[in-house]
């Protein structure tokens, strides 16, 4: 009965518009059953937010019309799976599925506490709560790219997930000053990306392999894993030659830029030009910028004292030290083991300085170097047992990094890798 009633509408509306317009046509799209969280949204009422300030699982429930008896028990029966009354966020997802009756009282409540899990809360029965997951798949790519102005740039450009740029920067931190790339570099690069519901990317995965063209050289990086029991991934090119170094290249996390290097021939303006030695190299940055130690070390010097300032000094072997200057405050003490990467202080101006910047400072043998005309130690160096292993096992992916056309977008090609 209601179809006809429909139908009638429709011929109505048609034969109506016939009459004082030219004649369209009319499209009747069947409607869109809308499913998920494995309910059918037709069957009810939907109101879909995300959590305000102030407002609680009680207020949600109370305000849809849940006796306060029944929210009690809720808050109760859920606990063991999620704590509803105390774990709710501000700005989170949920989404309440009401009676489509004049009550409008809420059945179920779904919350979405990160992108890949939602809290089910099903209270027209027994309530049973729980956490489903969206499926999360991982699909193998490739990417590659030629530079005009920056890696980052050049992934943008082809809409490839940008943090692809830092996990490349990652990977070559060592061996490549991505703050320096030439017009006509180029990359290769094979990688997982994750998606939920299949289309929304929720990041990279592991890099596989990549390839890097700076200057005309080549840059292989291969991902091996060579204590499997230990499961601790490194990157080596295609000589078995660890990519990552036993110093970092700055004592910055996201800039390596220098605004003045090691000089031991530097003429400043006092009274007319004079020589002073400049024994380190400067990288400026915010005041309050974390400084991070360039390798592991055992911290010998935490003190302020005059052109200085602020400053550590690190122990990292018999061999070498490093120091780290005009901190506006530091953060370990005498004695304290660091490891490569972990902050030691912030920048400051303390002690002489004209402007906001961590003096780094690398002690060889006792003597002020400076560090970039080291030819630094590799971290940790292949075992010569798995050589021929690891030679085996790039070959072929060797391969497929080379046949990989360059400037054509991100393909996916494969299944995800074991580890
Ligand atoms: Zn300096």
């Amino acid at each position: 009965m209601k179809k006809f009633l429909f139908l009638f509408l429709i011929l109505a509306i048609v034969s109506c518009k016939e009459e004082v317009l030219n004649p369209e046509p009319i499209i009747i799209e069947k409607p869109k059953v809308i499913e998920k969280f494995g309910y059918i949204f037709d069957n009810f009422k939907v109101i879909q937010d995300t959590v305000r300030k102030n407002e609680t699982f009680g207020y949600l429930m109370d305000k849809n019309h849940v006796a306060n008896s029944l929210i009690n028990k809720l808050v109760t029966k859920t606990k063991p799976t999620f704590d509803i009354a105390r774990q709710l966020r501000v700005g989170k997802p949920y989404t309440i599925l009401a009676k489509k009756d004049s009550t409008e009282q809420a059945q179920v409540f779904i919350y979405q506490p990160n992108r890949v899990e939602f809290l089910v809360i099903d209270f027209r029965n027994e309530v049973v709560p729980y956490i489903g997951r969206k499926g999360v798949k991982t699909v193998i790519k490739t990417a590659s790219g030629e530079i005009t102005s920056s890696l980052s740039n050049a992934i943008e450009e082809q809409n490839i997930n940008y943090n692809l740029t830092y996990a490349l920067s990652d990977i070559y931190a060592w061996t490549i000053d991505f703050h320096h790339l030439t017009k006509g570099d180029k990359f290769k690069v094979i990688y997982e990306e994750r998606f939920i519901d299949d289309t929304i990317s929720v990041g990279i995965g592991k890099i596989k392999a990549s390839f890097f063209e700076h200057n005309k050289k080549p840059f292989y990086a291969f991902r091996y894993v060579v204590d499997s029991t230990k499961n601790v991934p490194e990157y080596y090119d295609e000589e078995t030659n660890n990519l990552r170094r036993a110093f970092l290249k700055a004592p910055l996390k996201f800039s390596s830029r220098v605004s003045s290097r090691f000089n031991l021939k530097r003429r400043i303006r006092h009274y007319g030009f004079r020589i002073k030695a400049h024994r380190g190299t400067d990288f400026p940055g915010n005041i309050g910028t974390p400084i991070i130690s360039t390798a592991n070390g055992t911290v010998t010097k935490s003190e302020k004292r005059g052109g200085n300032g602020n400053y550590v000094k690190i122990k990292h072997n018999s061999t070498y030290s490093t120091q780290y200057l005009h901190m506006q405050r530091r953060k370990v003490k005498v004695g304290d083991f660091v490891k490569q990467g972990d902050v030691i202080g912030w920048i400051g101006m303390t002690g002489s300085t004209g402007g906001p910047h961590v003096c780094y400072r690398f002690w060889k043998n006792g003597t002020q170097v400076d560090p970039f005309k080291q030819k630094l130690p590799s971290a940790d160096p292949m075992k010569s047992d798995v050589v021929p292993l690891y030679k085996e096992y790039i070959k072929s992916i060797k391969k497929e990094v080379d046949e990989i056309p360059l400037s054509v977008k991100e393909t996916i090609i494969d299944t995800p890798l074991k580890n």
